[in-house]
């Protein structure tokens, strides 16, 4: 058996021959001429010359040897459904929503927008596009109007797939009227927009705009469409996600790179197999509901779980903290795949829940989006008797950076440490001011790539080649790296520890957020002045976004209720723009906001006296006074 430390230096030293191997893994209507053309760098192509196509390889090929087998199994919580969809099953309703798209106008290069919730069509929907060649982009379900319009400008799509409603808790959140509104304030209109009803909430059709899968699928019931074959580095998909500035980036991934990279990380570092079952609790709107609930299990010819519902309510809508488990035992799960926050919440449950059900099915729980804290760790390790592999990765990358590589050699996981590089990514931690690489064990750094990224990374900034360069690749003094924008620290034995984010993004329960785009939305209602939106830690979410605001008018707040109404406001509009992750925990009303004497403003400082810790060198501080009421309006709360 190799060691993990020989595969790793191939894949660095030896590119070429290293991922030619790891591109056998799938299929290719015609072999690839070039592994990896780093010509203009930073921007990387893989696998040129290769036409391959993602949905076959998610599907089509497993038709010779197990159609019958179950290829996606959609369980929700929220309506009692459960239904699972064989291979050929799923091959079937593919190609009715590849015909249904194309009968829309949909054509290879289009855009399609995908505004779902967890629903076997919006797995649909996300292959029929692949198929086709044209490029979804998904946007998540609890994102408001604001949010989506802004993405709709952006992506600028000919068609819309969305659904009458959501549901949460046994309530139905009407996604319609939130699209339509969207619709209303974006400058780009679709031609089409195609919706699933699950008969959850009313919805007004526009004539000759809207139509209905439930139409559509039966006129194209018996639809064959083949394939689209293309180009390894044509578009697959592009998925939002935030950064700094109030717009948000269009983070872009090639077909073969990304198929080959997905199949790759199926076997070296989930080590699922063919026939088995993955269940990954996170949701098609976010990057791993991408690569690992849709495209990475059927690349390797498992049957992937796609949830809808809490963790905690049963199929019968009773509350039940055992539905996960109960769903392991009952589809065999051997790879599963969560965050530390959905553990969190199960750990308030009732911990013979983990005894009640036989989860002898289960091999590994994999988990991401945020820091895995050590207690939650332990929690869920002595309850489940498996390995708990910590894992870091960002939209950007589409696969983890760092983690381990069990299907390679099995490794020790560290308490606190999502682990070591995987092949393909050159990490290193340099100094933030000087750019110079920091080899010492303990040397805390700013965490970095050096190109060529690998298969599955991002390939751009959609429609902004010169974004992607100057924000990820020009921000160390003299170098052109990848930045994660996350601090590190690598221990003696090579692991990395991650201490979070050098930029102004927040995760809030695994979700990534700009505070950027939390305080442009509060700008815009009429009685505040100025806004600072910070990052607090959270013993259940990770982090909370805390709004503090100076108001037009400070004579306002000389009454309590206003300055209540006020909150209740503000919150609304933000709930409004930008969906419910995004709310602030509490909107405090201060008369000014701690900034440098160049008028930048002080958030980490802020962040620093919310949590109660000291708020570090303040020699640049405009005026100290500042930083003291808000201490004050903290310690009063
Ligand atoms: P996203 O693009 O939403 O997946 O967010 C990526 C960011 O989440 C990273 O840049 C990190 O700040 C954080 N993150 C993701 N996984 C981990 C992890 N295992 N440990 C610590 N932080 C993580």
């Amino acid at each position: 058996m190799t060691s993990y430390a020989d595969f790793y230096r191939q894949s660095i030293d030896q590119p070429d021959a290293f991922w030619a191997e790891q591109g056998q893994l799938i299929d290719w209507h015609k072999p690839f001429d070039r592994v990896c053309n780093y010509d203009n760098p930073p921007f990387v192509h893989w696998f040129q010359g290769g036409l391959t196509n993602l949905c076959h390889n998610a599907v089509d090929r497993h038709l010779k040897d197990r159609a019958d087998q179950a290829a996606l199994i959609a369980v929700s919580s929220e309506t009692g459904l459960e239904k699972t969809y064989s291979f050929k099953d799923l091959h079937d309703e593919v190609q009715r929503m590849a015909a249904s798209l194309q009968a829309l106008g949909v054509q290879k290069g289009d855009r399609v927008l995908i505004y779902m919730p967890m629903i076997a069509e919006a797995a649909f929907a996300m292959l029929a596009c692949a198929r086709i060649g044209a490029i979804h982009c998904v946007v998540f379900g609890g994102f408001a109007s604001g949010s989506l319009a802004s993405r709709i400008e952006d992506a600028t799509p000919k068609v819309i797939v969305s659904a009458d409603a959501g549901s949460r808790g046994g309530k139905a959140l009407p996604y319609k009227p939130l699209l339509d509104e969207a619709i209303r304030l974006s400058s780009h209109k679709p031609n089409a927009v195609l919706l699933a009803d699950r008969s959850l909430a009313p919805m007004d059709l526009v004539a000759g705009r809207d139509h209905l899968w439930n139409e559509l699928r039966k006129t194209h019931r018996d639809a064959q469409v083949p394939c689209e074959w293309l180009d390894a580095t044509a578009i697959s998909y592009t998925i939002y996600t935030s950064g700094t500035t109030g717009k948000p980036k269009g983070v872009q991934r090639d077909t073969g790179g990304y198929t080959v990279a997905l199949a790759a990380s199926m076997r070296h570092i989930f080590d699922g197999r063919a026939g088995e079952t993955f269940f990954s609790t996170s949701d098609i709107g976010w990057v791993v509901g991408h690569s690992y609930i849709v495209y990475g299990p059927l690349i390797a010819g498992m049957a992937t779980i796609l949830y809808e519902g809490l963790p905690t309510q049963g199929m019968d809508k009773k509350p039940n903290g055992g539905i996960w488990w109960e769903l392991v035992e009952k589809y065999k799960v051997t790879v599963m795949f969560s965050a530390p926050t959905a553990v969190r919440v199960l750990k308030k449950q009732d911990p013979a829940l983990l005894k009640k059900y036989d989860l002898s099915s289960l091999r590994a729980l994999f988990l991401a989006g945020e820091p895995l804290d050590e207690p939650t760790a332990r929690w869920i390790s002595e309850g489940l008797n498996v390995p708990i592999i910590d894992n870091y990765w960002q939209t950007e990358s589409g696969w983890p950076i760092l983690t381990i590589a069990n299907g390679v050699e099995q490794k020790p996981s560290k308490f606190g440490s999502p682990g070591v590089p995987m092949y393909g990514y050159n990490v290193k931690l340099l100094h933030e001011a000087t750019g110079e690489e920091l080899t010492a064990p303990g040397e805390k750094g700013v965490v970095v790539i050096e190109g060529p990224t690998p298969p599955g990374f991002m390939q751009t900034i959609w429609q902004d080649d010169s974004r992607f360069v100057q924000t990820y690749w020009k921000t160390v003094p003299g170098k052109t790296v990848y930045n994660t924008f996350d601090w590190g620290i690598r221990d003696a034995d090579g692991y990395y520890f991650i201490l979070g984010r050098t930029d102004d993004v927040i995760n809030v329960a695994g979700h990534r957020l700009g505070t950027r785009e939390i305080e442009e939305s509060i700008s815009g209602h009429l009685q505040v002045a100025e806004v600072a939106v910070v990052g607090v830690a959270d013993a259940l979410k990770g982090q909370v976004a805390m709004a503090f605001v100076v108001l037009r008018d400070a004579a306002l707040l000389d009454d309590s209720a206003a300055a209540i109404k006020l909150e209740a406001e503000i919150m609304k509009r933000v709930d409004g723009d930008l969906g419910a992750l995004a709310r602030p925990a509490r909107v405090r009303f201060v008369s000014a906001l701690p900034k440098t004497r160049s008028g930048k403003l002080l958030r980490r400082a802020i962040q620093a006296v919310c949590e109660g810790r000291d708020a570090g060198d303040l020699t640049t501080m405009d005026d100290p006074a500042v930083l003291q009421q808000i201490k004050d309006k903290v310690a009063a709360a």
